[in-house]
């Protein structure tokens, strides 16, 4: 499972006052790219990740994350951050517009075990009547 933190350049040089006005979303939980699960126990482990009310999974341009709520340590109470020189490399690369302020950062949001349920089977009924159609395409 590679790792890869979403966040922000929070009051960031790039964005100016943009990001100084904002609350800070991006710096309210980590994100971590996972690989698609395949596997009945994959599939199984991520469901039990969404026991968890912090938890989420999004899914955006065919690939899959993991999120988990919480505050980082270092986000003042007037949503700036306090070693905003010294920020990890992903906060100094998430800047707006590209941020969660802007536009919805997910093409598919997953919060529940049964949501997780709903989603694969309706992927397993799309890829059934794919196959189906192109069976039925004449060569
Ligand atoms: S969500 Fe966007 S605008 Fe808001 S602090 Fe983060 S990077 Fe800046
Ligand atoms: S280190 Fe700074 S920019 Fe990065 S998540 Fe924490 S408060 Fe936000």
């Amino acid at each position: 499972m590679a790792a890869e933190k979403r966040r922000t350049g929070n009051n960031g040089d790039t964005a100016g006052s943009v990001c100084r006005e904002c609350p800070a979303p991006c710096c309210r939980d980590i994100t971590m790219l996972i690989t698609r699960p395949r596997t009945r126990t994959e599939i199984n482990e991520i469901a039990q990740y969404l026991h968890f009310d912090t938890a989420t999974v999004f899914i955006r341009n065919g690939k899959w994350y993991l999120t988990f709520a919480g505050t980082c340590i270092y986000l003042s109470r007037d949503n700036l951050c306090r070693k905003y020189t010294t920020r990890p490399a992903r906060c100094r690369r998430h800047n707006p517009p590209d941020c969660e302020r802007f536009a919805p950062w997910y093409d598919m949001l997953i919060s529940t075990p049964e949501e997780f349920e709903e989603y694969l089977r309706s992927a397993g009924r799309r890829k059934r009547s794919e196959t189906a159609v192109k069976r039925r395409i004449p060569r």
